[in-house]
């Protein structure tokens, strides 16, 4: 029956209201009232990965995607291989590294992880890579995204509406899933919750567990001077807190550090946090979309996206943001975001597409050690 009414909610955002589809729209109003008032965030595994795949565009514009295979092969062997020890193995997990000197890591809902440039030059071994990884993976595999929308009630389908606007629906979730995502504002909860999986799943693919505390010591460090919370930071108010707790819940659990493989893969040096070029444009430039004296991108933008489905052809229109989220974005420039956050990008958003076997995973595991 769930299955059925995704496929009506898609279709019905492909060709709205068409005729030949009215037996199906009569029969999905027909499941909805005998269900009475239709879900309002009962957000199906596949929707779930379409506000993934939105979002993901949105930061790829927003950062650039470094044009490299052998990186991303790398980042996704250490990345599937935690998460397929996660809650949730069998989702699409898919690890891309933006092209950027700034310092983060952003997951998008339905396993599509993205990890900088600059987080990759300041993380000095594939344990603690595996241990930001894992944390990301953490954030998709308990859905905190999507449960934080929830919470918030931002995004609520009235009770008079009906599955016709359900693609609708889904774009305002996906523009609010953006705005949690991008500005890190998980709560507090979710970022303990995120730290226990990353130090299960680093523990159990063999990584020394805790890793993420160097890290995020390191990054502390380097922020200290920092007036704004800044990227990774943003919501993390007490860092130090977590940072013993997760040393706590480590202890003296033992594990490998894999220093050699990581040098080996990744040439990236870090940049210091005052040597980060900001984007300048505060107003278009921190939206997902645009960089400064994008004209073309702008215009775009203003058009108001016509829905085309959620192919990966019409993707491209869907992820146009609304006047909403870029508001959202500008106020979030005027009071003063972080140098990683704020972090000029690279120009290319295309994806790096890199096959990984279930062999190439098991020969890969065996060199933890
Ligand atoms: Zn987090």
């Amino acid at each position: 029956m769930k299955h059925s009414m995704v496929l009506v909610a898609l279709l019905a955002v492909a060709a709205p209201a068409h005729a030949q589809l009215g037996g199906i729209l009569n029969k999905a109003q027909k499941i909805q009232d005998a269900k009475g008032k239709f879900d309002d965030l009962n957000v199906t595994e596949e929707e779930e990965r379409t506000i993934g795949e939105q979002v993901s565009a949105k930061i790829r514009q927003r950062f650039g995607v470094v044009q490299d295979p052998a990186i991303h092969k790398y980042v996704t062997l250490v990345g599937t291989l935690l998460a397929q020890q996660s809650e949730r193995p069998n989702l699409a997990w898919t690890f891309i590294v933006l092209d950027t000197d700034g310092v983060n890591a952003f997951a998008s809902p339905g396993g599509i992880v993205h990890i900088t440039r600059g987080a990759l030059g300041l993380i000095t071994s594939e344990a603690e890579l595996a241990g930001v990884l894992a944390h990301e993976v953490g954030h998709v595999a308990h859905k905190h995204a999507v449960n934080a929308i929830r919470k918030g009630k931002a995004v609520q389908l009235g009770s008079n509406e009906t599955l016709s606007s359900r693609g609708p629906f889904l774009d305002k979730i996906a523009n609010k899933a953006y705005d949690i995502v991008l500005e890190n504002k998980f709560d507090r909860n979710d970022e303990m919750d995120s730290d226990k999986v990353s130090l299960a799943l680093a523990e159990k693919a063999g990584y020394a567990p805790g890793k993420l505390a160097d890290f995020l010591t390191r990054l502390d460090e380097r922020n200290k001077d920092q007036p704004a919370s800044n990227g990774l930071f943003a919501s993390h108010p007490d860092t130090q807190a977590r940072i013993e707790a997760i040393r706590k819940q480590a202890g003296s659990k033992n594990g490998a550090v894999v220093e050699a493989r990581y040098k080996a893969n990744v040439k990236y040096k870090p940049t210091p946090v005052t040597a980060i070029a900001t984007v300048e444009d505060g107003a278009s430039g921190l939206t997902g979309s645009t960089k400064a004296g994008d004209k073309k991108a702008d215009a775009k933008k203003d058009e108001e996206p016509k829905k085309k489905g959620f192919g990966l052809g019409g993707l491209k229109q869907a992820v146009a943001p609304e006047k909403e989220s870029a508001q959202v974005s500008a106020s979030g420039g005027s009071r003063g975001v972080g140098p990683d956050r704020a972090a000029k990008g690279g120009s290319n958003p295309a994806p790096v597409k890199v096959t990984v076997s279930s062999a190439d995973v098991a020969e890969f595991k065996r060199g933890i050690a």
